[in-house]
């Protein structure tokens, strides 16, 4: 857990230790028959990042989502989501890091159909410990947070796409991980519905949140602070537009 810059280490803390969000070292993935979706992968990503995975369909893109959220393990090689080595954990500690570090947007937004946008939203804390009713006051902020305050009663085939998207996003943020992990979040929307998507990514991003955004889109990619391409199964550039806090430094 961290507390300000501190860092909590075996019950002691230490000062000034953060480790980076994610990193990967020598990451590759096989599956069976001999297909090599990932080839020896080192990417790190920092505190307040807002980075574009992006590369053609194949390249790797979800197999690395997969990796990077714990729901998979490397063939080869170590992932460290907050420091911790997802390869080495159970089945159960490796679902409580999950819940803890990571929170999870998709293309099709995955909302309870019969349930209202509270509700959804506060059952990404379900398995937080925290009571029901503080996740439901949680849940209203951050649906607050992402614009949706008029919206809270409403279920998602009252809402539209960028609506649902937004539900989900406040559902992904409700716990407050470390990195937002967002696998083509504009997929499934109109081109003004997206816009409003990405923007809510980049206010969210001003704020302080971590985010990955996978895409195939190279124009979406392209709007984003750090673009790290695939192809094949590896990097084939990672690149940076120096935004104004990087100036100032
Ligand atoms: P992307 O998300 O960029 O489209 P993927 O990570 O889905 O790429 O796929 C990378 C490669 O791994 C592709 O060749 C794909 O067919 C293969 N692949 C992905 N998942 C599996 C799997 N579960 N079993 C076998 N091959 C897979």
């Amino acid at each position: 857990m961290t507390v300000g810059g501190a860092m909590e280490v075996g019950g002691e803390v230490a000062v000034g230790a953060a480790p980076p969000v994610i990193e990967l070292s020598g990451v590759s993935k096989s599956y069976p028959g001999g297909v090599h979706a990932l080839r020896g992968v080192d990417l790190r990503i920092d505190r307040g990042e807002l980075a574009a995975i992006v590369g053609p369909s194949g390249s790797g893109k979800s197999t690395l989502l997969h990796l990077i959220g714990t729901l998979d393990k490397p063939t080869t090689g170590t992932v460290r989501v907050a420091g911790h080595d997802v390869g080495v954990l159970s089945d159960r500690r490796l679902s409580a890091l999950r819940a803890r570090h990571i929170g999870f947007v998709f293309q099709h937004f995955h909302l309870a159909a019969g349930r209202n946008a509270v509700d959804n939203v506060a059952d990404g804390l379900l398995y937080s410990g925290v009571p029901a009713r503080a996740r439901r006051t949680r849940a209203r902020a951050a649906l607050e947070r992402v614009g949706l305050g008029h919206r809270l009663g409403h279920r998602p085939n009252e809402l539209s796409g960028g609506e649902k998207q937004r539900v989900a996003i406040a559902r992904a943020l409700v716990g407050e991980p470390d990195v937002l992990l967002a696998d083509e979040p504009t997929g499934a929307l109109d081109t003004a519905s997206g816009d409003v998507v990405m923007t809510l990514i980049r206010e969210l991003h001003a704020a302080g949140t971590t985010i990955c955004v996978i895409t195939h889109d190279n124009e979406i990619a392209g709007s984003l602070p750090r673009r790290i391409r695939f192809r094949d199964g590896a990097v084939v550039s990672d690149s940076r537009t120096a935004g104004p806090k990087e100036m100032a430094q």
